[in-house]
């Protein structure tokens, strides 16, 4: 692979990072993922939106242009001859070098990273199989809005997770589901009612979920966005994730007990093919 490091394009063998970067040392990092479908980027705009926001929330400068991104993140898919797959993009504190809690002056250049990852997106046997989840407490920090790169707790509850033979986690704090390791988590609950957590920083303001949302209020779907508890996930009509990866997922079982009968609900059918249709028509 190509990959873009701090302005070059290089083969992935020749990028090294220094022992001293923050982001090794400290996961003092910010990333973004965006996928890519037909060779064009997913709500890039809204990537980059969230992306100047996490630098902001970590008083980290801003990096290029979202002309420049695009122009750079366009030539990484050219020269990887990327069809279908993710981007990943990461932007560290970089290397004051030497270790020390506190933040080195603004001279310190940031270390900008990216990457492509080839994969198949809309071809996943999960949108029609439905994922199976476990609740399993969210011991995170409190700023689960900001991107970093800390994802050690969300790795270690997907191997939990895996170890108690499900897809992944649904994390809960204080009786409420938050989200998932790497998604954001939503119901229709026995009303009908979709229920998405309130944007707070106990969530990572989800780029899909957001899209999914202003779709479903455009399909008049009924939502609110509030947390819902363990039990209303158990019992809800149907059940789905969101994610630049995985676009709207099916959950059909949770703590094995099985949602929608077991099968993917239709309401998260539907904002399936409109998500993708939406992503795919105004891809950049
Ligand atoms: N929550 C968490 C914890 C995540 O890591 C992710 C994906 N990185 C999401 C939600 C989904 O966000 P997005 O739709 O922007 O990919």
């Amino acid at each position: 692979r190509t990959v873009f490091f701090n302005g070059q394009f290089i083969p992935e063998g020749e990028a090294k990072v220094s022992i001293f970067d923050r982001g090794y040392l400290f996961a003092d990092a910010v990333y973004e993922v965006v996928s890519v479908l037909d060779r064009k980027l997913i709500d890039f705009a809204g990537h980059m939106g969230r992306l100047a926001r996490s630098l902001a929330e970590m008083s980290m400068p801003p990096t290029y242009h979202d002309e420049q991104w695009l122009e750079l993140l366009r030539a990484l898919i050219d020269r990887n001859n990327l069809n279908e797959g993710l981007i990943y993009l990461q932007i560290s504190r970089g290397n004051p070098g030497d270790r020390s809690f506190y933040w080195p002056s603004a001279e310190t250049a940031p270390t900008i990273l990216a990457f492509t990852q080839n994969m198949a997106l809309l071809d996943n046997p999960a949108a029609s199989a439905g994922l199976s989840v476990v609740t399993l407490p969210d011991l995170r920090w409190g700023r689960a809005d900001i991107k970093t790169t800390q994802l050690l707790y969300a790795s270690m509850m997907k191997m939990e997770a895996k170890a108690a033979g499900a897809d992944d986690a649904w994390l809960e704090r204080d009786g409420l589901i938050t989200e998932g390791t790497s998604q954001n988590a939503h119901i229709v609950n026995s009303e009908g009612v979709l229920l998405s957590h309130q944007l707070d920083r106990n969530i990572l303001h989800g780029i899909t979920r957001a899209a999914m949302l202003s779709l479903a209020g455009g399909m008049n779907i009924r939502y609110e966005q509030r947390a819902f508890t363990v039990a209303e996930a158990e019992t809800a009509r149907e059940a789905f994730v969101t994610s630049a990866s995985t676009f709207v997922m099916p959950v059909t079982s949770i703590n094995g007990k099985a949602i929608g009968g077991g099968k993917p609900g239709p309401v998260a059918g539907e904002l399936r093919r409109a998500y993708i249709d939406w992503a795919m028509d105004n891809a950049v």
